[in-house]
């Protein structure tokens, strides 16, 4: 595929140090094209299988390190069964439906500052933090909810 969004992936890719290879690429491009998604190798691999590309998962879970340690995609700890990557953005933090498993990101100014002020109380340089809520997204269409009525 010879696309526009392609070619900026394989820049990125180069100027990363890594060597241009198809699973590589193929992977970038999902987390290209759906900057918002968070992605576990599981559903990497649905996604892949469904475009008929037929990449091993070790070989993804390996292209997610190398994509990470490019400081290409983030890797994120929502639980304790999979980690979730996206695209490497500005710095959010989430919100996360325990039933449907949605995921909403959400930056506040506020909650950055009480962070610093925190740090600086304790004399702690803060140099990163993570802050994930878990709840309800209570949303009809909530597809856990849906399970639980039928
Ligand atoms: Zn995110
Ligand atoms: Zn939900």
């Amino acid at each position: 595929m010879n696309n526009p969004s392609n070619e900026k992936n394989i820049d990125k890719l180069k100027q990363a140090g890594l060597k241009v290879t198809h699973s590589r690429c193929k992977i970038l491009e999902i987390f290209q094209s759906f900057p918002d998604e968070h992605y576990t190798a599981d559903r990497l691999k649905d996604l892949l299988d469904d475009q008929g590309e037929n990449i091993g998962l070790a070989t993804i879970y390996r292209v997610l390190t190398q994509l990470e340690m490019a400081d290409l995609i983030q890797k994120n700890n929502f639980n304790d069964n999979q980690s979730a990557y996206e695209i490497k953005k500005s710095h959010h933090d989430h919100l996360i439906c325990t039933r449907c498993g949605e995921i909403i990101e959400f930056v506040n100014d506020d909650l950055e500052k009480l962070q610093e002020h925190i740090s600086k109380k304790y004399n702690f340089t803060l140099e990163s933090h993570v802050m994930t809520l878990f709840g309800d997204c209570n949303k009809n269409n909530c597809k856990g909810k849906l399970k639980k009525d039928s």
